[in-house]
């Protein structure tokens, strides 16, 4: 029998915080919230978005390959401490970001989306409470999307460019129509998982980030994990190493 030391009780708690019982991650954009996993980050609907801008597709998981630029894009939310420091260390290093914002932590923390276009970085919409949105009814899914984009628009003036469905990489058919009646032109998906909800460690979320990412690439990453402010100066580095920039998902699609 294994006798659980302090140390290993620590490292269980760590594990099931981002783990349930049935072994599926809870707290990630990707995560699902059921026993399967989760669906490949293309469609029907997102086929591969093509090198002109007018042809992208409506669910968006990846910018032309042929630009020499990445769109590191964050579930916004958590600690406010730890998404400050992130675009701060963004902004030493020249990058700008996209945030997609759960409106519950705007409510929270309304200053920080003024702070996040003031840094020249993208804020968009990651719905109002980050539940599992394709499993919703239609009007409460509706809800989820229009109470998220009135707060981005009474903060900021606009609902922002984007939406990115909560617990899923991507948009059911449902959800899309819905965000498109809202006013969002396309779903943004992404090809490149960090994993850094699963708290790796800051070495495992940079070597993930570096061994996927390409030209084009849009990368998943979350606010309110020490791991990935801790790994963000090393992905920076290395990106800037190979000669691709960290930009904004705006400018990396236009
Ligand atoms: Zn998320």
């Amino acid at each position: 029998m294994v006798q659980v030391t302090p140390t290993h009780r620590r490292d269980l708690l760590r594990a099931g915080a981002a783990l349930t019982a049935g072994g599926t991650f809870v707290t990630g954009c990707g995560a699902t919230g059921t026993a399967t996993a989760a669906p490949p980050a293309t469609t029907p609907m997102s086929p591969s978005p093509s090198a002109s801008p007018n042809r992208l597709p409506f669910q968006v998981t990846h910018g032309p390959r042929a630009v020499a630029a990445v769109a590191l894009t964050f579930h916004g939310q958590g600690d406010p401490a730890l998404a400050t420091r992130l675009l701060t260390t963004a902004e030493q290093h020249g990058a700008h970001l996209t945030v997609l914002a759960v409106g519950s932590w705007l409510d929270a923390y309304p200053a920080l989306a003024r702070r996040i276009l003031d840094g020249g970085h993208d804020l968009g919409n990651h719905t109002q409470r980050h539940i599992s949105i394709n499993a919703m009814a239609e009007a409460d899914a509706r809800k989820e999307i229009t109470a998220c984009a009135e707060r981005l628009k009474r903060l900021t003036g606009s609902i922002g460019s984007w939406f990115r469905p909560s617990r899923a990489p991507t948009a059911s058919p449902l959800v899309a129509r819905l965000a498109a009646e809202a006013g969002y032109p396309h779903v943004l998906s992404y090809d490149v998982d960090s994993l850094d909800y699963t708290r790796p460690g800051a070495p495992a979320i940079t070597r993930k980030v570096l061994a996927e990412v390409t030209g084009g690439s849009v990368v998943s990453m979350h606010f309110g994990y020490p791991d990935t402010v801790a790994a963000l100066p090393a992905v920076l580095q290395e990106l800037h190493r190979r000669g691709l920039r960290a930009v904004t998902t705006t400018e990396l699609l236009s």
